[in-house]
């Protein structure tokens, strides 16, 4: 892998190969001056000004210099509608010129500076990306069996770490908690269970993809491995390679969250220095070189941020940005501005724009990738307060919804095996408001929505559905299984102590039903028949979990 140095050396030689083309436009645009239209003279400025920012960001301040010069000069011009005099040509072929040899002179050292070993270890580190190297951690007394599992893998390239015990996998956890874990039941100091469950408890363990194998005869608990935390299960040897699908699909999808970044720039070197920088620090970039593109990759890239050059062909990046404004859906889409114009000016013209941050070219690299970072998270979090519910950080209402019909949908497409909607309520929840108070009572919805969230696959849909009552959706999950799973922490949640003022403890239950999927259910239905289920739970006497006829 190559290191953030040898990149930049890389374009800033492709940057200096390109100056002959460059001057090509310049010298062809000096050639149309004197039928002298301003648009001519903005064309010029154009050249000019690109050459400066490229000049700076790759680091030839020589190149840089003249170029804003000839800039500046143009700009006077355009600005007092003036025409250049015959002083002003011969001074920019002069600058021309002399751009011509700095060029020359920048090949031939960049050549004779070929990028050493001992140069490329003394680089700047370039700043941390979302996501390093996948890695596997394959968990399992048999060594053939771990093989089997190995070789799958790293035909896809993909690392893998192996443990044949409990305390070896706890072990390697501890030094790197992975990507993908695949867990046997049975090990032979302790349960499949408690690797999974120690997986899941470390602080980036939320995003590990977890499943659980069981050999055929072993009786695999599939309520016990969903609480433990993992997403999905197995039997091996028949289910192997349903497994590595499971798996490589986790990880797939785990990686394409890695945030998307457009890059709108007309310039071709600026626009590899971003996309380099922003590789480098783990982003997806696409590159939008011509604003009558905009659309079509806003469109079909649908990132997550942008990053406008300010001066573009034909529109500007402050127009372009209007437009993205202008629609409901990136409403909240940050975009960050990189321009040259250093001027308090273009900010302000930023601001009215609707965009976030404007950065100055040239950009050091991690200031580009720590910009686009704070934005990104920042977006996000925006984004979770509108689809989740306040106090429980759970799925709104409606979106819990919109996602169950999504899971319908897709049902529809592939083969479904069995899924199960459970809806979930409190019980007797208006006394204890009324005895201990409102702020107890959202105590409570708070931490039983902490234990859905934390007992649950993260592929399962939790919803807050109603004011105390919660909806949650288990996909591949028969209802009995589904049944002995709420069951369980129905007992759990029942036998917290929740405290009121100082010294007063009380105890809460909830009543749960459960309709298992049907083929050809529709949504409405489907919740009804849950919700039926529900109300015979709390007709029996509460604190129970009844699953739909
Ligand atoms: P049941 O066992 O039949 O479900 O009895 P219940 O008292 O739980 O049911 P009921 O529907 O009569 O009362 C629900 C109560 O939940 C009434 C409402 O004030 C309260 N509630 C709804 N949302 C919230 C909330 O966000 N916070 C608090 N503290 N209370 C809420
Ligand atoms: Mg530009
Ligand atoms: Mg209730
Ligand atoms: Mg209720």
């Amino acid at each position: 892998m190559s290191t953030w140095d040898e990149e930049f050396r890389q374009l800033q030689a492709e940057f200096l190969r390109g100056g002959p083309d460059r001057l090509v436009d310049i010298d062809e645009t000096l050639d149309r001056l004197d039928r002298g239209t301003a648009a001519t003279l903005a064309d010029l400025k154009r050249h000019f000004h690109k050459l400066a920012g490229a000049g700076a960001t790759y680091q030839r301040p020589q190149i840089s210099t003249l170029a804003r010069e000839a800039e500046r000069r143009c700009d006077e011009l355009l600005k007092g509608h003036g025409q250049p005099s015959t002083d002003d040509v011969a001074r920019w072929r002069d600058i021309r010129l002399r751009l011509a040899s700095l060029f020359d002179e920048g090949i031939a050292t960049t050549v004779l500076a070929e990028p050493t070993p001992a140069a490329a270890t003394a680089s700047t580190p370039v700043p941390e990306g979302p996501r390093g190297e996948l890695d596997v951690l394959l968990v399992d007394e048999n060594q053939e069996t771990r093989r089997l599992l190995a070789s799958v893998l790293q035909h896809e390239g993909i690392p893998v770490r192996e443990a044949g015990t409990c305390h070896d996998a706890r072990a390697l956890i501890d030094a790197r908690v992975p990507d993908g874990l695949m867990v046997d039941v049975r090990l032979p100091d302790g349960s499949g269970y408690s690797v999974v469950e120690y997986a899941r408890q470390k602080p980036d363990g939320e995003q590990t993809a977890i499943l659980m194998l069981s050999a055929v005869g072993d009786f695999l608990d599939l309520a016990e491995a969903i609480h433990a935390g993992a997403d999905a299960c197995y039997t091996k040897p028949a289910e192997i390679e349903a497994a590595h699908r499971k798996l490589l699909q986790m990880l797939e999808q785990s990686q394409s969250e890695v945030p998307r970044i457009l890059v709108v720039e007309d310039d071709e070197f600026h626009a590899a220095f971003a996309r380099t920088v922003l590789e480098s620090a783990g982003y997806q970039v696409d590159v939008c070189s011509a604003p009558r593109h905009f659309s079509e990759h806003m469109a079909t890239f649908q990132p997550e941020l942008l990053l406008m050059d300010v001066n573009l062909p034909e529109v500007s990046g402050y127009d372009l940005a209007r437009l993205v404004r202008q629609q409901e859906q990136h409403a909240a889409l940050p975009i960050i501005f990189l321009t040259s114009e250093a001027e308090m000016e273009s900010r302000i013209r930023a601001a009215k724009a609707g965009g976030d941050e404007h950065l100055t070219k040239p950009v050091h690299p991690a200031l580009l990738a720590s910009a686009v970072g704070a934005r990104l998270e920042r977006a996000r979090f925006l984004k979770s307060l509108l689809h989740r519910d306040g106090l429980t950080r759970l799925l709104t209402h409606a979106s819990f919804m919109e996602q169950v019909q999504q899971v319908i949908d897709r049902r529809a497409r592939v083969s479904p095996g069995p899924a199960s909607l459970v809806l979930l309520d409190v019980d007797h929840f208006k006394q204890i408001n009324d005895t201990y108070g409102h702020q107890a009572g959202d105590r409570v919805l708070a931490t039983l929505a902490g234990s859905l969230r934390q007992h649950l696959r993260r592929t399962d849909v939790i919803g807050r559905y109603g004011g105390e009552e919660f909806g949650v959706l288990l996909d591949q999950l028969s209802a009995e299984d589904a049944q002995r799973l709420i069951t369980r922490l129905l007992g759990e949640f029942a036998a917290l102590d929740h405290a009121a003022g100082e010294h007063q403890h009380f105890r809460v239950t909830f009543s749960a039903g459960i309709a298992p999927w049907r083929e050809g259910l529709e949504r409405h239905a489907w919740i009804e028949a849950a919700d039926q289920a529900l109300y015979a739970a709390k007709k029996a006497g509460r604190n129970q979990v009844v699953v739909a006829p």
